[in-house]
């Protein structure tokens, strides 16, 4: 019987529990209240467990952004990486081709990689966790290094402009052709000697060329020597001015009329090519020397070679990788 009451109040006169008896209506609303507190307190309990450990529906969202905002930096370093390997390449020309030939100082590293001192121009960037502050500051100081090596590299090629301008006579004079039409067969730099069989510097480039193969003067400059001299067998020697001269070694026969004092303009015909003197096979020894010193030829050709054939000559110059049957 006191199974269906609920609720009991103490009546002080009959000194007993009696009861409480609830209309239906008010059972209803007892009933509906239970629920209605009950729900709204689990769905309170679940909705701020959800938020502790996922996150209300903006913090979703702003983390996405976020992570689509560190990919995006990070693809935008890779760019950057690009970038600088690209200005690498042009300086390194600008350097080794540009300057080398038109005899300009080349730029130091240190000018190049104009760094920057001072205070730490990126400290706004801390305020954020360690990751995001590093790659944050990392990316703006590249970038900002990247802008400066630009200003200095264009600033570089106006100055190669400008001497360009000035120095027209010596650039005519400046040995800037291939001396041959033939492939470069062994470069400039150490090799073991195919004849000698020990290891040697190569003071010049050899072209492959068949006996009779038309030979040209690289630069303008007058005839200092035409005739046969030692282990060169027939050989050319022609004074550019500037203290460079060029040499053509190996020679089948000279240009008719050609003698010392001949005055030669870029692009004659000087010679033809042969296997006379020590030369295990017909070839064109071509050789740059600058103040009686021999220098890498490959640095003097400008205006055949390609930057990328020059860069490829240059990183196989020394390297042994050229290794030739001929002097
Ligand atoms: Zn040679």
């Amino acid at each position: 019987m006191t199974d269906k009451y609920n609720h009991f109040y103490y009546d002080d006169e009959r000194c007993e529990f009696v009861p409480v008896v609830y209309s239906t209506k008010k059972r209803i609303i007892n009933s509906f209240s239970f629920w209605v507190i009950n729900g709204s307190v689990l769905a309170i309990v679940a909705l701020s467990l959800l938020t502790k450990f996922i996150g209300t529906p903006a913090e979703i969202r702003l983390k996405d952004e976020n992570r689509i905002l560190q990919e995006q930096l990070s693809n935008t370093t890779t760019s950057i990486s690009t970038l600088e390997d690209e200005l690498q390449r042009i300086a390194q020309l600008d350097n080794e081709m540009y300057r080398t030939i038109l005899g300009i100082e080349p730029l130091s590293e240190d000018v190049r990689i104009a760094g920057v001192g001072g205070a730490d121009t990126y400290s706004h960037f801390d305020f954020y966790n360690e990751d995001t502050s590093e790659l944050l500051r990392s990316t703006a100081s590249r970038i900002d290094q990247l802008e400066r090596q630009i200003g200095i590299q264009k600033h570089s090629f106006d100055e190669i402009k400008a001497y360009y301008n000035q120095n027209q006579t010596r650039l005519r004079n400046m040995p800037a052709i291939k001396p041959a039409n033939g492939i470069i067969i062994s470069g400039y730099g150490m090799r073991p000697h195919p004849i000698l069989r020990y290891n040697r510097m190569h003071e010049g480039v050899d072209f492959r060329a068949e006996v009779n193969t038309e030979v040209f003067a690289t630069g303008d400059g007058i005839v200092t020597f035409a005739g046969r001299r030692g282990t060169f067998g027939n050989l050319i020697e022609i004074d550019h001015g500037f203290g460079i001269i060029t040499r053509y070694a190996h020679l089948s026969s000279f240009e008719s009329g050609l003698r010392t004092g001949t005055e030669v303009q870029r692009g004659q015909v000087i010679a033809f090519s042969g296997n006379t003197g020590r030369s295990a096979g017909p070839h064109l020894h071509y050789e740059v020397l600058v103040d009686e010193r021999p220098n890498d030829p490959i640095n003097f050709m400008i205006a055949d070679i390609s930057p990328e054939e020059y860069l490829m000559f240059k990183e196989n110059d020394n390297g042994g990788s050229t290794v030739s049957l001929i002097e």
